[in-house]
This record gives structure tokens, sequence and C-alpha cells, in this order.
């Protein structure tokens, strides 16, 4: 056992409701920290406003509500949280790990996801610029409870990224590490889509002197043309009035094989039988990403 408190997370966009993808997320990093007696905290990373569906936050946690996947604390948003990222960049800058880059979108498809440095020594001004870390050979690797071993060279597979985009607004990747740290997270469980997004994470932590949590990468729902749900691809919302059946049709989803029985019962007794039943383990040698269930 540990003494330092288990502390994990759901971290949402707002672009929509909670689909059949989203639900699994949050309920296997739900379970995990129950099963651990950890806090399971929820942030709504808010950041991209353009991308948000005016309302989405509202819903998804009145969702999470009627699943029984009561939150602990209060909610974070990351809107407000801007000052700490600017706090952020300006330490890495401060660090000379940062310079201005005006590559338009062209020279960047151009690239094939690889920034070539090409700005790294021009010294151009803030304005109409973003912000890129310089990134460095040495291999990132860390131990992911589900994946494995997994590593990855930024230099050669990233090149140096953008942590503040062109039009001001703070990258994904900076607001993540910033607010992780902020939380005090220590267990991260998401979905293998940001498998590749995960060194740059841990560098990001190691630039800024932050601690590593431990990360679990979970196998994606997929819909019948094999792509990840998502909002983008118009993943079905969450039915109403169905909540017991959602959540066991993602604990079946997770191989967590949950008695048929149990999908009469309430939210609240699937949940109690599933924080005593879940298995990480059993995730880890038996998920793949697979179809969702016909419905979702
Ligand atoms: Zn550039």
């Amino acid at each position: 056992m540990s003494a330092l408190p288990s502390i994990a997370r759901f971290a949402p966009s707002p672009t929509g409701p909670l689909h059949f993808g989203s639900l699994v997320s949050a309920l296997a990093s739900f379970l995990d920290a129950r099963q651990r007696n950890g806090q399971w905290l929820v942030r709504i990373e808010d950041l991209d406003p353009p991308r948000e569906v005016p309302g989405a936050s509202h819903q998804i946690l009145k969702q999470l509500e009627s699943h029984g996947l009561r939150w602990d604390g209060t909610v974070l948003y990351q809107s407000s949280r801007l000052e700490a990222y600017a706090a952020a960049l300006e330490s890495l800058i401060e660090s000379g790990l940062i310079y201005q880059c005006r590559c338009n979108r062209q020279r960047l498809q151009s690239l094939g996801g690889i920034y070539d440095g090409h700005c790294s020594q021009l010294q151009l001004p803030h304005q109409d610029c973003a912000a890129r870390l310089r990134v460095n050979s040495a291999p990132i690797s860390f131990n992911d409870q589900i994946v494995g071993q997994y590593s990855q060279n930024l230099q050669a597979e990233v090149g140096d990224f953008v942590v503040r985009r062109r039009d001001t607004l703070f990258s994904y990747q900076l607001a993540v590490v910033v607010d992780d740290q902020y939380q005090a997270i220590s267990h991260i469980m998401r979905g293998a889509d940001l498998l590749d997004s995960t060194p740059r994470q841990i560098y990001l932590q190691q630039c800024l002197n932050f601690k590593t949590p431990e990360y679990a990468h979970l196998p994606l729902a997929l819909n019948a043309e094999g792509q990840k749900l998502s909002k983008q691809n118009l993943a079905m919302g969450l039915l109403e009035g169905q909540e017991s059946q959602h959540l066991w049709a993602a604990l079946h989803w997770l191989r967590q094989s949950p008695p048929e029985p149990l999908q009469r019962q309430s939210v609240a007794e699937i949940l109690d039988w599933a924080t005593a039943h879940w298995s990480v383990q059993t995730v880890a040698e038996s998920l793949q990403n697979s179809p969702a269930p016909e419905g979702y």
C-alpha cells in the first residue's frame, strides 16, 4: 500500500454528451479509483471555445450523476486556469526551452507530423506565432498498466511541439500536465487514443519539475466503420432512463463478466458489484480495440 493518497480523474471536453466510449473511460477510472479507496475528480477540458457545444458540460455532469459516477470535490474547469498555464509557459521560457514558430499550416502538413525545427534559430517575436517546446533525443519510456512498456523518441517521432497555439490558446498537452500536477493526480486511466501524447506529457512534467503519475490506456470502443466512437463521428449520446443497461454494457465490454441479472438492478448496486470485481489485469489481458455493443 502506498502512503500517498490515490487521486484519479475523468477529463471530458464539452463537445457533446457522453457516449458509450466516454462512459467506458469514466467508469473504468471511477472503479479503479474506488477499488483503491482513492479520490475520483472531474475536470472539464473547455480550453477550445470554438469546438464547444453550449450546455454540454452541464449535460455530461448530469449524465455522470445519473450513472452513479459521483466525483469528489468540485469540478475543475480549464477555462478558469489560464493564469496557471501562462505561468508554466513563462517558466519554460526562462529555462530557454521555448521558441516562436510562424510556419503555416501548409508547411507543417508537408512535414508529415514531425516538426523539423525550422524556426528554432530565428528569434521570432511572440506576435502571430506559436510557442514550441524544444525536445531532445533521450527516449521517454513508461510502464503503462494496460499497454505495458511504451517508449518514444520525441525528437525523431514528434519534433519540437506546440504549447501555445498561434491563436494564443494553450495546447492540450500543456494544460493537461499543469492541471494533473495542480490536482495531484496519481493515476490516469483514459483512452488509448492518448497513448502517443503521453511521452510529450511526461517530457513536460520533467521540464516543469512535476511528478509523473501512473498511466493506464484503455482500448477503444469502435463504431461500425472501425473508427473510435467520438463526438466528431457522431457517436450516439446515451439515452436517459437506461443507465443500468449502459453500465452493464460497459462492464461487459470491459471484459469484467457482469452476471446477466445485474443489468436490472440499480446503478448503485451495479457499481458496488463492479468495484468489488474490478480487474485491470483482465482488461490488459483480454481486451483490444473492439466494436461497441449494438445500439451504441
Ligand atoms: Zn516554424
